[in-house]
């Protein structure tokens, strides 16, 4: 058989730990064989990292902008223990934060559904897709930790000098704490309304939007008026003609919704929401392994990958020569994700066709039993097989052979 033939290279990001272990067997086993796969190739390890001082994230960020379209690998984002374990320079930043600040753009979170894997919640009959804004708040904050008295204040200085000035906290004597500032920019939260309605209509799905505007009187209700305006000017029309709606509710109220309603819609999140929620999603969904999550820039750009980290715990098991189960859907359908869009983008019909096969050959080699050790734990098919890492991909692989 001859193998697919690209025109635009992807741009592939790899990363570290238990899913650089996995990458490496994804491409040898299920994309090498049939795709000649042309890829720009950036190590976002955390060495290869700590070697450019984070320069290669800029790079890899940049060539998504050049190129189109990016898969990316699970990457350590530093704290201080990873900065001992690796001896690095400095506590680098999330490369996804960086990257995110570089492309602009929403992150959509969807969980994988297949037979044989139920929702935690019972009423969820359809996917619930979280759309997370990828810019600014606390992932863009400047904090400071306050050990004696003293004022905590905000100011804004206008280019003519022209000061605001706001206390936020007056600290007594004896007294310490913590203090920060947050900022967004209403053009990315214009292009993450705009991304959000437009995403909306392309699935057909209402679309939610939530905030604590009664809280956040200017900060969240920024948010609010600006989803708003955009909806009523640009998209409502579009929205009524396609049977879909729009609604904003307060972030509480839309908890407490989602845990009755039936899914099926698109739930849009401000950063930190969506962080927290869409692991929430992912685990009541079935697995946190199995969850798709796709950047998409206003300028068009696409970044896929798998939703969660880097799993670590599977990684020190693996290097001390145990046999690891370690769920590799995610960053499987990561690859799917990016191969369709290349194939979308370029007209090639085969590339496209091979991100659809790749999917159905992964989610048929579960409904026939095979699965990795999370999946086997909460799988309603009877007498699950659990797979080793490596033997679940060849299964894959095999599952794929037979439909390509
Ligand atoms: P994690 O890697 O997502 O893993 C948390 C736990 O979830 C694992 O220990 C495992 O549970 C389960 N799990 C996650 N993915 C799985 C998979 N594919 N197959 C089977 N089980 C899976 O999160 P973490 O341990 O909090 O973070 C580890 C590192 O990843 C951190 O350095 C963090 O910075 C990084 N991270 C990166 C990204 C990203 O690049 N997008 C996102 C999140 C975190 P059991 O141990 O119970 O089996
Ligand atoms: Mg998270």
């Amino acid at each position: 058989m001859s193998k697919i033939e690209m025109k635009t290279p992807l741009v592939e990001m790899d990363g570290d730990e238990m899913t650089r272990i996995i990458w490496q067997e994804i491409k040898d086993e299920l994309i090498l064989p049939f795709i000649d796969l042309k890829s720009e190739y950036y190590d976002l390890g955390l060495k290869k990292r700590d070697e450019t001082d984070d320069q290669i994230t800029v790079d890899a960020a940049e060539a998504t902008k050049k190129y189109g379209v990016a898969v990316k690998c699970a990457t350590i984002t530093p704290n201080q223990a990873r900065v001992e374990e690796y001896g690095l320079k400095e506590m680098y930043k999330s490369p996804n934060g960086t990257i995110r600040a570089i492309l602009d753009g929403t992150v959509f979170r969807a969980p994988i559904l297949v037979k044989g894997i139920e929702p935690n919640v019972r009423t969820w009959e359809k996917p619930i897709t979280i759309a997370r804004h990828a810019y600014g708040d606390v992932y863009r904050d400047s904090e400071m930790k306050i050990e004696g008295p003293g004022k905590a204040e905000i100011v804004f200085t206008g280019t003519d000098g022209k000061e605001i000035r706001q206390t936020v906290y007056d600290f007594k004597d004896g007294e310490c704490g913590i203090f920060k500032g947050e900022y967004n920019l209403s053009h990315s939260i214009e292009s993450f309304a705009r991304s959000c309605f437009t995403y909306a209509l392309d699935k057909k799905e209402d679309l939610w939007f939530s905030a604590k505007d009664t809280i956040s009187k200017k900060y969240d209700h920024t948010f609010k008026d600006i989803f708003e305006e955009i909806y009523e000017k640009e998209y409502r029309e579009r929205f009524e003609k396609n049977g879909i709606t729009y609604f904003y509710t307060l972030i509480d109220d839309a908890v407490a919704r989602v845990m009755k309603s039936k899914g099926g819609f698109i739930w849009a999140l401000k950063n930190y929401d969506g962080d927290v929620m869409s692991d929430m999603l992912s685990s009541a969904f079935g697995s946190l392994a199995m969850m798709t999550s796709v950047l998409v820039s206003p300028n068009g750009y696409f970044e896929y990958e798998a939703a969660h980290g880097t799993v670590q715990r599977h990684y020190y098991k693996h290097l001390k020569g145990e046999e690891t189960s370690t769920n590799s859907v995610a960053t499987i359908f990561a690859w799917s994700g990016a191969l369709r869009k290349r194939g979308e983008l370029d007209n090639i019909n085969a590339l496209c066709d091979f991100g659809d096969k790749l999917e159905r050959a992964t989610l048929s080699t579960i409904e026939s039993g095979k699965m990795t050790g999370d999946l086997t734990l909460i799988t309603s098919i009877k007498d699950p097989v659990k797979l080793s890492t490596e033997a679940f991909i060849k299964a894959v692989a095999d599952k794929l052979s037979s439909l390509l």
